[in-house]
């Protein structure tokens, strides 16, 4: 399928908003445009092979060094506006082109283009267009003219609907860096509205007050595992496609349903939860789309640019454009950031709260001086076996610590947010304990009675 067809196709299939589709990039636009490109060049006698030619020849500078012989640039005329500018610099001598190095045809055009420019105006001082001689016929008269290598002459190709396209291009691509701008505060805004509404449904068990911290517990770590936008996976890390993302969204929505957790949600508000996150993931899906597609666009449309003028603009393009959002990064990576820092993180995990020896839950929790936090249990361990040094810092604090270091308020949380972890390690530390003063038939009194 043509690119042209499958672009607009994709943006009527996703039924984008009308205002979305108002700041799509306009290929077609681009493409007549593109016409107009490559038939103002040839009739200068720039054909695609004949610039692919002179882009690959150099020519010297006065001080004796290579350049290129042709160069092509975006240059920005004002804030808002690219300009091209494709100059040729080539060495006259009584207005003729005496670059050894030329192909003959080369040689021929640029003697035509030189001999253009210099009729409008005869001296012109300008920047661009540098004031040459009416070229002689006659090139070998000066072959033996030895005392002068000619004077290094730019001349500027002027391009009317080259400037034309680009400024399509840079004003489209302001306009999607404000729409991206406008989206991701709005995102933004929701998100915090969502983490307010989890973070309600989501407090310690009380023993009246109904909670569905269990519940989205699961739910999160199921989304966390999915990575729907964001891979942290060694084999793909970064931002996932849109595809990719819309598989591990229904691995998500599955894995949920399997479990009944919807079900299972004890506080009305927890189901109108749960309906907005989708909502909001659906709407990060439908951002993820649309720049796609539109960056998709603007590389086919590069390509075709190139392919039609050997100009080299996809990677010109690309240095001179100024994209603060659209092009600059990935709106899927920021939001799904402050997603989990807002709503998944309402939900305390227990991985956070691990000790660093053991890998269990680090109850009773020992803060050492330096501040790291470690299981009672590896704490008295550590001191039994006289090991002075925090592990993780190496200050000399392990020694020191009495009960003091039991945080209090860590103590309460862990209580409450993870009963059944505290339990298990609680119980774990009792067996422990009583294998150490018993032996290794010690069996723990809950252990006698299962
Ligand atoms: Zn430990
Ligand atoms: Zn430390």
């Amino acid at each position: 399928m043509k690119f042209a067809h499958e672009f607009k196709e994709t943006l009527e299939r996703e039924c984008f908003p009308d205002h979305w589709l108002a700041a799509a990039i306009p290929y077609s636009q681009l493409k007549k445009c593109l016409k107009k490109v490559q038939r103002e060049l040839e009739s200068l006698g720039l054909d695609k092979e004949t610039l692919q030619q002179l882009l690959a020849e150099q020519t010297v500078s006065p001080n004796g060094e290579p350049i290129p012989l042709v160069r092509y640039n975006l240059d920005h005329a004002s804030s808002r506006s690219l300009r091209p500018c494709l100059s040729i610099f080539v060495h006259l001598r009584h207005g003729q082109v005496i670059d050894a190095a030329l192909s003959p045809a080369s040689r021929a055009f640029l003697q035509r283009l030189s001999g253009a420019h210099s009729r409008p105006s005869a001296i012109d001082s300008s920047a661009c267009t540098t004031p040459l001689a009416t070229p002689s016929p006659d090139v070998s008269s000066d072959d033996n003219d030895e005392d002068t290598e000619g004077e290094l002459e730019r001349i500027e190709v002027p391009l009317v609907f080259d400037g034309e396209f680009f400024n399509i291009l840079q004003t489209d691509v302001d306009s999607l860096d404000a729409l991206q701008q406008q989206e991701e505060k709005s995102m933004e805004a929701e998100i915090k509205s969502l983490g307010a509404e989890v973070s309600a449904v989501v407090g310690p068990p009380k023993r009246l007050a109904k909670s569905d911290l269990n519940r989205w517990r699961e739910i999160f770590d199921l989304y966390v595992n999915a990575q729907v936008f964001f891979s942290s996976h060694e084999l793909d890390h970064g931002s996932r496609s849109s595809v990719k993302a819309v598989q591990q969204l229904v691995w998500f929505q599955k894995q949920v349903q399997t479990r009944g957790l919807l079900q299972s949600f004890k506080v009305p508000s927890s189901a109108v939860a749960y309906s907005r996150f989708l909502q909001l993931n659906a709407t990060l899906l439908q951002n993820l789309k649309f720049q796609e597609i539109n960056k998709t666009a603007i590389t086919k449309i590069l390509k075709k640019f190139d392919k039609r003028t050997s100009l080299g603009a996809s990677v010109t393009f690309r240095s001179a454009i100024r994209s603060r959002n659209f092009l600059a990064g990935s709106v899927a990576k920021k939001l799904c950031a402050q997603l989990s820092q807002e709503v998944v993180s309402t939900v305390p995990r227990a991985e956070d709260y691990d000790c660093p020896i053991c890998f269990s839950i680090a109850w009773y929790p020992v803060r050492l001086r330096c501040s790291h936090l470690f299981c009672v249990r590896c704490v008295i361990k550590m001191q039994r076996e006289n090991k002075k040094h925090c592990p993780l810092c190496r200050d000399e604090g392990v020694m020191n610590a009495d009960l003091n270091n039991i945080d209090k308020s860590l103590e309460k949380f862990m209580k409450q947010y993870f009963r059944k972890e505290t339990e298990e390690k609680q119980r774990a530390n009792e067996i422990e304990r009583g294998m150490e003063i018993f032996g290794d038939q010690y069996k723990h009194s809950s252990c006698v009675l299962m």
